[in-house]
């Protein structure tokens, strides 16, 4: 690419989408969407669009260090690797493990895997993606005897039908949720969504099934009978191409309709009228994600919605199939190379000796691991009863993203030797690390992803390595060439990325999925210049896109399909607590420890919260911008109340991305109980029984400010990156005597060189400050007995700036714009910048269509993530008016 633009892929979900950096003079980066990539055709995300955002120094690791102390290379790196061998030595191979991420490439998965199964002879390695999508690998195993997604994104655009079950798409995949968008206003897609929560996703559905939770089951296995009924199976294909219907007829066939209707709290005619439309629509396509894998019934739900698929031959054709889209940017690289405990690498099965065989062989490795590994929660769970001795994390941040991450902080804390990889000096893992090694991040490492459906693209460096950063394939390779091992002399990624390739062809002819192996002998040159491909390869007779299973032909012994017998759980329960569902939201990842730099996605949504129904709050006294404690046995959080019907009576959400360093007390995962899935080890992330009581504060307070304040002394608080400094919320449970003391103990260094302008309304318990240097404002804080009531994005929007004159500086106290200024209110276009406030004007002003209301505003007019919410917004506003 000229002109210093450099071809990458986004590092955030699994659509991944291409992307274009090019660095400009001041060394800031333009970010733009790669409208040669087939997965987003130039379109990029807000997340992704603000990429550029996410790359600066500020809170990097940059050097390794061991016991907190600097430590140069070479014996950061003779530590690991003697630790580790003293460690096998004196208690045995599966004393160790290593726990990676869905972030890394593939090539960095591959050095790891290759490590652990083949030279320490241990299995135990597993990854995030544990958390994301094991259900989904372990149904596809069952059905198709391989992990094999079937379909492609065109499949969306292509289908009559698409229905989205556990799947949020606008927030968690929005360039996939633009393309079925975009499909249903040219040619009328269908679409129904499968969710107990109306999630954005829901402005594009024809219906909405609120489900009850871990309901799907009932759901699917009620379809099935009802295909069955409707003459709508393909007994052709039943015959010819699987094997097991009879017995997953059967099974289904336990639950009368109306027992299908009380499990999933669904009218009968609702659910009649869904079955309807799947039985008369050829072209179906059913996608799933998180709702689906994270449950402890995953597995059977993923065969629920496959047998659906197998009875009608719906499957491997253009526009119907059934679809898992994972979380992570690289979750299908890592299994494409055996990144979880229980596979081996290239799609083989470590439970198969030929299999075993072939990968030793290929690999000249003196041993290879002969049985399962510990998968995440279990390896955890081992990490603190001492079994497993010295620990690996790579990428990855487990005291936030874990069920109950409370215990795995406490097993972490006992664990005698626990080495972590990353990109950030301090999150809530690294704080545990005997030794840190510091990573190289997106746009300083080189190598592949794989999306959702199977498409291979490169991630290319556009940034210097700063500092001592390393990639993680180079630190893995040198560690186990200290420890001895041949096989890791590898110079660059093309180098594994071939080795991988060929891997994936030996002894293959077409018994494995997986074959890549066209790429085996790719030089550096080749790789630097590599194109986005899809496999298997060849693609199809079109010569465009490739699904698996067209001819009927599956991966198991017998060439057949497995049709799975599933038995639909009790998911009814009748308890005074709250059922906490766990999950995303739009503008942040993960742990937010590169999303939180961007104030832009911080605007979106900027604080911790709990969405609770309006007769669940009232019931037990929780106040819309209140606070409330959910807590339970495994541990407790404090969050902001949002009362919605979103949520149904019973149900409560919140967000899984806060950690410590954004919040006092909001890691949401510490409440999940570490119960898993039987046969994928997926842990049940989207459950955990909690109680809601209103959190006692005495008093609140909103601060925005050029400098970080400190929040420490406050009971509950939270910290999001404002546009031109920092925004803070915060309450106490105690008597705040004097607003003064927080205002001191908020900038302890502002007090010598600072102007404070306040004011106090002692009737209404309330103060304000500003804090001028000269005549520029650093800082406002507001203070009273209830949640602040105050023009938020206005303040954040004049810190920084300069106030000439008095009359400005009063303004600012009152806590709102003038009427020549108005507030924009929290950001719900992050492209744009537009705000709640401006898009209700709008409505107001007659524009009562997404489009009417972009053309007004310029909102959801760039990367239109936001053009579910802001459809939304009119909606609410049409309720409102009608009211
Ligand atoms: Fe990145 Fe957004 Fe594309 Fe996902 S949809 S890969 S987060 S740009």
């Amino acid at each position: 690419m000229s002109g210093g633009t450099v071809r990458t892929t986004c590092p955030y979900c699994g659509v991944g989408c291409g992307v274009l950096a090019t660095r400009n003079a001041d060394g800031s980066v333009a970010i733009a969407g790669d409208p040669d990539h087939p997965a987003n055709r130039g379109r990029l995300c807000s997340k992704g669009s603000a990429l550029g955002e996410t790359l600066s120094l500020d809170g990097r690791l940059l050097a390794p260090s061991i016991d907190g102390k600097r430590a140069a290379w070479d014996d950061a790196l003779d530590l690991v690797a003697k630790r580790f061998a003293d460690t096998i030595a004196e208690h045995g191979r599966d004393s160790v493990a290593l726990y990676v991420s869905g972030q890394l490439l593939t090539e960095d998965y591959y050095a790891a895997n290759k490590l652990m199964k083949g030279y320490l002879g241990s299995a135990n390695i597993d990854t995030n993606s544990r958390l994301c999508m094991a259900s989904s690998v372990a149904g596809h195993k069952r059905a198709f005897g391989s992990d094999t997604v079937p379909g492609t994104y065109e499949d969306l655009e292509q289908a009559d039908l698409v229905v989205l079950v556990g799947s949020n798409l606008a927030w968690c995949h929005p360039i996939l949720y633009q393309r079925l968008s975009d499909a249903k206003a040219k040619r009328g897609t269908k679409v129904i969504v499968i969710d107990p929560r109306r999630t954005s996703t829901c402005e594009i559905a024809d219906r909405h099934l609120a489900i009850a939770p871990d309901s799907d089951v009932a759901l699917f296995n009620g379809l099935l009978v009802t295909l069955v009924g409707a003459h709508a199976t393909r007994r052709d294909y039943i015959e010819r191409h699987t094997t097991g219907f009879k017995e997953a007829f059967d099974a289904a066939s336990r639950m009368s309709v109306s027992a299908v209707a009380r499990a999933t709290g669904l009218s009968q005619l609702t659910l009649r009228e869904f079955y309807d439309l799947f039985a008369r629509t050829e072209r179906v396509v059913t996608v799933y994600s998180q709702g689906v894998n994270q449950s402890v019934t995953g597995t059977d739900k993923v065969n629920a919605i496959i047998n659906c698929h197998l009875a009608t031959g719906r499957i491997g054709k253009p526009g119907m199939g059934p679809f898992s889209v994972t979380g992570q940017p690289n979750a299908m690289g890592g299994r494409e190379v055996g990144g979880l405990a229980n596979m081996l690498a290239a799609h083989m099965d470590l439970a198969d000796p030929k299999h075993r065989e072939i990968v030793q062989t290929f690999w000249g490795s003196p041993t290879v691991a002969d049985s399962q590994g510990l998968k995440a929660v279990d390896m955890f769970e081992a990490v603190r009863d001492g079994r497993i001795k010295a620990l690996w994390i790579m990428a990855t941040n487990p005291v936030v993203s874990m069920p109950q991450a409370d215990r795995v902080r406490a097993a972490l804390k006992a664990c005698p030797f626990v080495v972590v990889s990353d990109v950030e000096r301090h999150t809530d893992t690294t704080a545990l690390a005997h030794v840190l090694l510091p990573s190289a991040a997106w746009g300083e490492k080189d190598g592949t992803v794989t999306n959702s459906e199977r498409r291979i693209s490169r991630q290319r460096s556009f940034l210097t390595v700063p500092d001592e950063a390393r990639p993680d394939w180079w630190q893995i390779a040198e560690v186990a060439k200290r420890m001895g091992f041949a096989g890791f002399a590898w110079q660059s990624p093309s180098e594994i990325f071939a080795e991988h390739a060929g891997l994936t062809g030996a002894e293959n002819n077409g018994t494995r999925d997986l074959d890549i192996s066209a790429h085996a002998g790719i030089t550096p040159d080749a790789f630097d210049a590599l194109e986005p491909f899809q496999w298997p390869q060849p693609a199809g007779e079109d010569g465009r896109e490739a699904r698996f299973f067209a001819d009927g032909r599956f991966f198991t012994p017998d060439r057949r399909a497995r049709f799975v017998p599933t038995a639909a759980a009790n998911s009814v329960t009748s308890d005074h607590r709250l059922r906490l569902n766990t999950g995303r939201i739009r503008d942040q990842w993960h742990t937010m420890t590169r999303t939180a730099k961007s104030a832009r996605l911080a605007g979106h949504i900027a604080e911790p919260f709990v969405q609770v129904h309006p007769d669940d709050a009232t019931r037990l006294g929780l106040q819309a911008a209140g606070l409330a404690m959910l807590s339970n046995t495994h541990g407790t959080v404090v969050l902001r109340v949002q009362v919605t019907d979103r949520v149904a009576r019973g149900q409560c959400f919140a967000p899984m991305h806060w950690t410590d360093r954004f919040a006092s007390n909001a890691r949401v995962d510490a409440l999940v109980p570490a119960n898993v899935d039987p046969i994928s080890g997926q842990p049940a992330l989207k459950h955990a029984m909690v109680e809601a009581t209103p959190f006692p504060a005495r008093w609140f307070a909103f601060a925005a400010s050029v400098d970080q304040p400190v929040t420490s002394g406050a009971d509950y608080w939270a910290l999001a990156r404002g546009k031109h400094g920092w925004c803070a919320e915060s309450a106490g449970g105690d008597d705040l005597l004097d607003p003064r003391v927080l205002l001191a103990r908020s900038w302890p260094a502002a007090g010598g060189k600072c102007e404070t302008l306040a004011y106090h309304d002692r009737a209404r318990g309330e103060a304000r400050f500003a804090l001028f240097e000269g005549d520029r404002l650093m800082a406002a804080l507001f203070v009273g007995l209830r949640p602040v009531a105050c023009a938020r994005s206005f303040i954040a929007d004049q810190v920084g700036q300069r106030f000439a004159d008095t009359a400005g500086r009063y303004r600012l106290l009152a806590g709102r714009p003038g009427a020549d200024s108005p507030d924009a209110g929290p950001i719900v276009c992050a492209c744009m910048e537009v705000g709640r406030s401006a898009i209700i004007d709008a409505i107001r002003g007659g524009n009562e269509t997404v489009e009417a209301v972009g053309a007004a505003t310029r909102a959801g007019t760039n990367c239109g993530s936001c053009r579910a919410e802001i459809g939304a917004v009119i909606h609410a506003a049409r309720l409102a008016h009608a009211s």
